[in-house]
């Protein structure tokens, strides 16, 4: 039924079948993922990493890096 390499949800973990809602299922899952972050809830304690995320990092290093701002002109 679900291809190996298919991304799923990370708030429901159902396959993502739309693009525009990516990495999240559902503009729902996607809205109450963002409200967790809001709230202070969510927390990264080694839970699988969203491929296309990791795909990003590795693709633009700088941009990775760029949180302090530094190197904001090479994410363009
Ligand atoms: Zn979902």
């Amino acid at each position: 039924m679900d291809s190996p390499g298919a991304m799923r949800c990370p708030l429901c973990n159902e396959v993502v079948t739309s693009v525009a809602t990516r990495p999240f299922c559902s503009d729902r899952c996607r809205s109450a993922d963002l409200g967790r972050w809001l709230d202070g809830s969510y927390r990264i304690a080694g839970d699988p990493v969203d491929p296309a995320v990791e795909l990003d990092r590795e693709v633009f290093p700088d941009c990775a890096a760029s949180s302090d701002g530094a190197k904001e002109s090479t994410c363009d």
